[in-house]
């Protein structure tokens, strides 16, 4: 959902919501959905009951029905969840690690997705016929999602290859979205001989969008799409980023004929609070700090950084560091505490200050949890994930020529 403001320049909502949980560190818990509804965001509607139980009353409840569920169930839980729901996962990882066991998994006849609603999807589109896929809470989305519309992107396709047409170009313009995009979005690439990628494979499908095309539009994370265009050789002068808010993208017949990587104007906003100024101020105080990011931050961070990689990287990094390093992590604050409490004898912090968790991925509330599950229990599916056969068909292509690489 996006809204309009007088000057035309529309905004998703959860860019807007995107800072409703952000706290100066003193008093981060879990608190009742009662007092979480507080912050203005939009969740979704639960039945009342649900308001007033703390975590710790809601404990005993999805222990107890996750057991006796235990041989059809399998919660998933994303690095990004808060500490009361990812202890309730069976297993945990990034967005793509979890969907690809998903895939794997063909006895578990219900997957609870405890992330948000595009890695639901693509667990959805790789899962079987006969397994469902549970999203807790509907309104748990992405903001880096929600900047590339289908019919954006659709309308930008058309004026991008109109225009290469006419221009003569030889090769075919190679479509690569990143994970983080509409099961619509990977759809659209498998129609257009396009590709999904990661952020740990991005290299790999620019490799091989340039055997096939002459240019590429990544999708729609445009500093993962800058970082690996660097990474790859490009030079600044060949990259451009199309703005879908502006007739032709906002790119002149020069800019576009000359560049080789035409970047979606979408990015996180959780990765793109870090700056070079936290960065310095890390340094300041430990000289001998490894600082340590996603590459949804911007260039100019990732620049400075001494380590750069996907979520699962950068817990495998830390998990396997020698004791006594001093680490600043530059990626959503849930992993970063995480990794803190379970690599004690590291010191290891977040490069900001603030206490900002993806407030998309917050909205996956204990309360959510025990209430699909005890739909289970009472004989419906709360919140199944369903995609269109078409979408699903035509994403899972761009998904398996990801798989290939
Ligand atoms: S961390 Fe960024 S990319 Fe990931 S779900 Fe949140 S807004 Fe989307």
């Amino acid at each position: 959902m996006v809204i309009k403001s007088s000057n035309k320049i529309e905004i998703p909502i959860t860019e807007l919501e995107q800072s409703a949980f952000c706290q100066d560190g003193s008093n981060y818990r879990t608190r009742t959905l009662e007092e979480e509804f507080k912050s203005g965001v939009r969740w979704q509607k639960i039945p009342t009951r649900y308001l007033k139980l703390s975590p710790e009353e809601i404990q005993d409840s999805i222990a107890e029905i996750k057991n006796s569920l235990k041989n059809r169930i399998v919660v998933l839980g994303h690095h990004y969840q808060r500490e009361d729901v990812i202890k309730y996962s069976d297993i945990q990882g990034d967005s793509f690690l979890l969907s690809k066991l998903a895939s794997e998994m063909q006895n578990s006849e219900i997957i609870i997705f405890c992330g948000v609603h595009f890695m639901a999807e693509t667990a959805e589109i790789l899962s079987n016929d006969n397994q469902k896929v549970i999203l807790p809470n509907m309104a748990a989305g992405c903001s880096m999602a929600d900047m590339a519309s289908f019919t954006q992107v659709k309308e930008s396709w058309v004026q991008l290859t109109s225009q290469l047409q006419s221009k003569s170009v030889k090769k075919p313009i190679i479509p690569i979205t990143y994970m983080n995009s509409t099961a619509s979005i990977k759809a659209h690439c498998g129609k257009n001989d396009g590709i999904v990628c990661t952020s740990s494979n991005a290299y790999k499908a620019f490799d091989w969008a340039f055997k096939k095309g002459e240019k590429i539009l990544f999708l729609p994370d445009q500093h993962l799409g800058r970082n690996t265009a660097y990474d790859y050789g490009i030079k600044e002068e060949e990259i451009s980023i199309w703005d879908p808010y502006v007739p032709n993208g906002g790119l002149s017949d020069l800019q576009l004929s000359n560049s080789k990587v035409i970047l979606w104007k979408g990015h996180c906003s959780v990765h793109t609070r870090f700056t070079v100024q936290q960065i310095e101020s890390a340094k300041i105080k430990f000289p001998d700090v490894n600082i340590l990011v996603h590459p949804e931050c911007t260039n100019e961070v990732v620049s400075m950084a001494d380590f750069v990689g996907s979520t699962e990287y950068i817990k495998n990094t830390i998990d396997n560091a020698p004791a006594k390093s001093k680490w600043a992590i530059g990626t959503e604050i849930n992993l970063v505490k995480r990794l803190a409490n379970t690599n004690k004898d590291k010191n290891i912090f977040c490069l900001d200050d603030m206490i900002c968790p993806c407030s998309t991925m917050y909205r996956v509330h204990p309360a959510y949890l025990l209430w699909v599950l005890e739909g289970l229990v009472a004989g419906y599916v709360i919140n199944q994930i369903k995609v269109e056969e078409e979408v699903k068909d035509y994403a899972k292509i761009a998904l398996q020529r990801m798989l290939d690489l």
